[in-house]
């Protein structure tokens, strides 16, 4: 059997040819005589990998000299943790949950101090961005959290919010590298990688250097300070090393694409194809509020739940993978993330349009 479409909300699609280059590197990398697999990561050549990868990672989010890049493990959910134990000086911040990672992101700043919950879209089923353009921000706020791009209901941030002047943490993680982005809005951008970018296991965490300091809550874990894997550039301990070679190839790939407002570009042609048609079948329908749309996570239902039960099912046996919706969220959900080609998007449309002919 060959490749199928793979729609799958992470981990997800990668660039065939990073997979391939991959491959061919497994037994023998480089005249190594080993795989990146199997090497120090202290060696010389495991080194130029994860220093090449961070500098093309610089250069494709034109990241300032004033941040550090951190390629860290735990996945992003123990970002959440780490994030109001390394910044919540004044042990208070404030959080806006549009969806079930924000609102574990909060749920657990709620351990370590005082998190407000500021802005939630929780009333009409995270369908939605609420108006951020003036929300009551803490006055003594460590930070203001914000998840961009909320994978399980597929909507994202079109503005960021007004934090008025306090620092912002992002999770990024199912928008990484979709578009190009202004580093210098944010005191911290993170991601796992499993979405758009390489395999799980690898957490990126890009943060401005001012926010790193010996000043953590009481308690914190040495494994959960910035600070130490800052000072040690992301080797303090042993990093998951297979898995930043992969990210570094899917960094040249974009690269050699055209980098990030080529990757946009896609992105929005591909969304475009699969919202237009939601917006003219008088099966499918979309769940999310159309200014608020997500590029990578693109959410739909039929309003029928068996239908919807045999769309996936038929789907599936058509080459057409993982487009159950979350299981909190139910319906579908078609991730089409950077490595997702334009075919794939084309051809399930294709399908969606023959199976609504078929099943009026
Ligand atoms: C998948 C996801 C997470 C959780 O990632 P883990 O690596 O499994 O901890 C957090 N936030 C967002 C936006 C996600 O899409």
């Amino acid at each position: 059997m060959g490749r199928i479409y793979n729609f799958s909300a992470g981990p997800a699609v990668l660039p065939e040819e990073v997979l391939q280059e991959a491959a061919d590197e497994m037994m023998d990398y480089r005249g190594c005589g080993m795989s990146v697999m199997e090497m120090s990561h202290r060696s010389k050549t495991y080194d130029n990998i994860i220093k090449e990868a961070e500098a093309d990672l610089r250069d494709l989010m034109g990241i300032p000299d004033n941040y550090k890049v951190l390629f860290l493990q735990g996945g992003a959910s123990t970002q959440f943790a780490m994030i109001p134990m390394n910044l919540m000086k004044n042990k208070v911040a404030d959080y806006i949950v549009t969806g079930q990672w924000a609102k574990k992101a909060y749920q657990e700043a709620c351990i370590y101090g005082k998190a407000n919950k500021i802005a939630s879209s929780e009333d009409k089923v995270f369908s939605y961005i609420p108006d951020c353009s003036d929300l009551p921000i803490s006055e003594d706020a460590d930070y203001v959290y914000i998840c961009e791009n909320n994978t399980i209901y597929g909507t994202k941030y079109k503005t960021l919010p007004n934090t008025k002047g306090k620092i912002l943490v992002s999770d990024v993680s199912s928008c990484f590298l979709s578009e190009p982005v202004d580093v210098t809005k944010y005191g911290v951008i993170y991601g796992g990688v499993q979405k758009n970018i390489g395999p799980a296991g690898v957490v990126i965490v890009i943060i401005r250097e001012d926010l790193i300091t010996e000043d953590v809550l009481p308690g914190t874990p040495t494994m959960l300070k910035y600070k130490i894997h800052a000072d040690n550039a992301s080797l303090y301990n042993t990093p998951p090393a297979y898995g930043i070679y992969i990210c570094g190839k899917v960094f040249k790939w974009i690269k050699k694409m055209g980098g990030l407002s080529v990757m946009k570009e896609r992105n929005e042609a591909k969304a475009k194809i699969l919202y237009d048609f939601l917006d003219q079948s008088a099966m499918f329908k979309g769940n999310v509020r159309k200014e608020d749309r997500s590029l990578m996570n693109v959410t739909f239902v039929t309003g029928d739940a068996d239908l919807d039960a045999k769309f996936i099912k038929e789907a599936k046996e058509a080459g057409f993978d993982n487009l159950k919706g979350h299981r909190t969220a139910g319906g579908m959900r078609a991730s089409i993330y950077n490595a997702m080609p334009m075919e794939g998007v084309t051809a399930l449309v294709d399908f969606m349009k023959k199976f609504e002919e078929e099943n009026k």
